[in-house]
């Protein structure tokens, strides 16, 4: 019986950006934690959220002035 385990909702209240303190939702439709805050999408990994901001997904390159 296979199928993926959703993350427990107790660690998802846990977990926060590294980046900017965020707390952050699981993506449904991929794996992966976004930040409510910056948007950054953090990779799950064999179900375990990688909570560093150099594995996480920026959000809409371009968007962002420098
Ligand atoms: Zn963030």
């Amino acid at each position: 019986m296979g199928g993926m385990m959703a993350l427990d909702a107790e660690l998802l209240e846990i977990l926060i950006c590294p980046a900017c303190q965020g707390g952050v939702r699981e993506l449904e439709q991929e794996q992966g934690l976004e930040c409510g805050g910056c948007g950054r999408i953090y990779p799950v990994r064999d179900g375990i959220p990688v909570m560093l901001v150099e594995e996480a997904s920026e959000p809409t390159p371009g968007a962002q002035k420098d």
